[in-house]
């Protein structure tokens, strides 16, 4: 059975990423620091989850590094030109586990391909952005479904530089993640990415199911569609949201999808988005205000969430 053409994401809230990486002055700090404890909560949850499981299955590391990761947040408000940076953290980085990592990941990426965009479109003004995303057939096995779409996609990649006739013949340029939940009817794992192609025109949907289909041998559930060139960033955070949807699958799923996918890159590139580097640091790179006066605003995880102390 096939799964279902992916939602329209202008129609699927994209929620937390978006926010995080967009609305900077101290107005918006409530609201951050509001899906700041909302992702923390969820964070002990499955913390409280992986305690309860038999020994051995995860690193002890792993645990405490979840457990007490964003126990304390520093915003930095630069109040002369309102903006707010988190300036300081202890963030575990483990994406694929805790929610409140996987949002910073994702602002930050979102950041930096944004900021790459910006210096393309003034190289090459007739590019535009497209949003595509390619899907395999659901299946019991998560592992072997996302090795099959990671291999169709490198299939995909070989095919465009060696033959004229690729679907993605006119891609200058593109960065895609994988993605992975179960699906909505099947309950079968669902791999997919989302990807952002630089072209002059729209690929053909068409012509890309049907290639897609020669490559993957099963799946032939392609989408093609335009990115607001207005305003991108509702296109772009398809691509830089979460690798899982934390609050639509089971702790059991989390903790699976973490065992079977952590230390792969989830995240990659291709022509003129190759070589954007993505800050290993979760904080906000404030560089650009420093000298600017601030004050340091020092939150701090209680049960009922962050609050200011
Ligand atoms: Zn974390």
């Amino acid at each position: 059975m096939q799964p279902r053409p992916p939602p329209d994401p202008e129609r699927r809230n994209p929620d937390l990423v978006e926010q995080d990486g967009v609305s900077e002055g101290i107005e918006a700090l409530p609201n951050r620091i509001s899906r700041y404890s909302k992702a923390k909560k969820t964070a002990i949850d499955i913390a409280e989850y992986i305690g309860r499981l038999p020994a051995g299955q995860l690193p002890p590391t792993t645990l405490n590094r979840l457990q007490s990761c964003g126990d304390y947040l520093i915003f930095r408000h630069f109040f002369t030109v309102d903006e707010v940076k988190l300036h300081a953290a202890r963030l575990c980085k483990q994406h694929l586990l805790c929610p409140l990592c996987a949002i910073r990941r994702g602002a930050k990426a979102l950041k930096a391909y944004l900021d790459r965009w910006e210096v393309i479109q003034a190289q090459k003004p007739a590019l535009r952005p497209f949003l595509v995303t390619l899907t395999v057939k659901v299946g019991p096995d998560l592992l072997e479904r996302f090795r099959h779409l990671h291999a169709a996609q490198r299939e995909l990649w070989k095919r465009k530089h060696r033959q004229y006739q690729c679907a993605l013949h006119g891609v200058a340029g593109a960065v895609w993640s994988y993605e992975v939940k179960r699906g909505s009817g099947s309950g079968l794992w669902h791999p997919h990415l989302h990807m952002i192609a630089l072209a002059e025109s729209m690929p053909d949907q068409q012509d890309l199911a049907r290639e897609w289909h020669a490559i993957t041998g099963d799946s032939y559930i392609v989408d093609v569609r335009p990115i607001d060139q207005v305003d991108p960033v509702r296109g772009f955070v398809e691509v830089f949201k979460y690798a899982v949807k934390f609050s639509d699958q089971s702790h059991a799923d989390t903790v699976h999808a973490f065992l079977t996918l952590r230390g792969k890159r989830l995240l990659a590139s291709a022509g003129c988005f190759r070589g954007v580097v993505v800050p290993e640091s979760l904080c906000d790179d404030h560089t650009a205000l420093d000298g600017l006066p601030y004050v340091d605003l020092f939150y701090r995880y209680m049960p009922g969430g962050y609050t200011l102390t």
